[in-house]
């Protein structure tokens, strides 16, 4: 057994919502190796297990966690050779030719460890003039976590740049490319798959001139006004709505005005709704954003799951629409 676990972990301590009984065990994953080891040391006990990065983007039930939460603390950012194109290994395939690969001069290929954290790989690329993640500064997490949910920000995404990540499950370790993690909105595969964690993930980013770390901070400065530092929440409750996904009927009730970039913020349904200033407990909803739910200090999960439900369903009736939570919610399981 080469890793330590650490019983009874304060769960309100972790996730950046400050929310969450005790996990029975929580398990730093800094390799592969510590991986397998803690699974078979977590299968041995048949404890319930889930991956997790940072905890910002996760509400943990009161009840704690019944199992062994796994924390990808995988290190390293290295810039690397780009990966061996289709055409080279089999002449036939489709897919660029070996000469273009080494002539695209401006690219440049960074491979990252899936714990490292996201505003440290921004960093780390702004300092070098290695364009594609910049506009991303500010959004908490790993690197992992932003993988998993296709995180993104003022006009950029994960999936933008990433071109592999190399995932563990109980079969094996194997590389999954960009079309293989089926990007969406917030969405992979890998949200679908609690048994599959994300070890290192391979970008593609672009050499520039710019001060990259000039426009992350402007872009910090706005992120701010929206989530002050120190604030207790999980970044947006409920994912925004597509609007091609909507039924006609759907769509013709929504106020033409609310869409933007051909999405519906869930922050404006909320707020024809009434949400907006509205608390259960400890637990609010930003007077000025509808999808900010706030603890201001000692909210239970059942307080921020009542105004979830309240006024979700308020938005059902009045719109049609039914919202999606972005945020994991962990149920105890008994
Ligand atoms: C103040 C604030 C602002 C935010 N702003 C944004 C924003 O602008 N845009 C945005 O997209 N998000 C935003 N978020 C949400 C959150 O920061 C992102 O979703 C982030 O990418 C989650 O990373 P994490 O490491 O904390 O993952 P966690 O919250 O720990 O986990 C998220 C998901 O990933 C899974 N997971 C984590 N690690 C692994 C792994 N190694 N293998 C497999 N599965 C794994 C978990 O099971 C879970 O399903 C914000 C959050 C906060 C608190």
């Amino acid at each position: 057994m080469c890793v330590t676990p650490t019983a009874n972990f304060d769960l309100s301590e972790f996730t950046t919502f400050r929310i969450g009984g005790i996990a029975r065990w929580a398990v730093e994953i800094g390799s592969l190796e510590d991986l397998k080891s803690a699974w078979q040391w977590a299968g041995a006990r048949r404890l319930r297990t889930l991956f997790v990065g940072d905890g910002s983007n996760i509400l943990f039930s009161d009840s704690g966690f019944d199992g062994a939460i796994l924390m990808t603390r995988v290190p390293g950012i290295h810039v690397v050779d780009p990966p061996v194109a289709s055409s080279q290994a089999d002449p036939s395939a489709p897919g660029p030719p070996l000469s273009e690969l080494s002539l695209r001069r401006d690219e440049v290929y960074v491979r990252v460890g899936g714990g490292v954290g996201l505003m440290e790989l921004i960093r780390w690329c702004n300092q070098r003039r290695m364009a594609g993640l910049e506009r991303m500064y500010g959004i908490p997490g790993t690197v992992a976590g932003a993988v998993v949910g296709n995180a993104g920000a003022f006009g950029q995404e994960i999936q933008d740049s990433l071109t592999q990540a190399t995932v563990w499950n109980p079969s094996g370790v194997c590389v999954l490319s960009r079309a293989d993690l089926a990007f969406r909105y917030r969405h992979s595969i890998l949200k679908e798959r609690s048994d599959c964690f994300v070890l290192d993930c391979l970008f593609r980013l672009h050499r520039c001139d710019q001060d990259l770390q000039r426009i992350s901070e402007e872009i910090l400065k706005t992120r701010n006004e929206k989530y002050p530092p120190g604030i207790r929440c999980p970044g947006s409750f409920f994912k925004n709505v597509e609007a091609a996904a909507l039924p006609a009927e759907v769509l013709k009730r929504i106020p033409p005005e609310f869409l933007v970039h051909g999405k519906i913020p869930a922050g404006r349904l909320l707020q024809s709704v009434g949400a907006c200033g509205a608390r259960s407990g400890q637990a609010m909803i930003a007077s000025y954003h509808g999808n900010l739910f706030v603890n201001l200090g000692g909210a239970s999960s059942r307080d921020v799951l009542g105004l979830a439900a309240e006024y979700g369903s308020r938005v059902s009736q009045v719109f049609g629409v039914k919202l999606e939570p972005e945020v994991l919610i962990v149920e105890t399981r008994n």
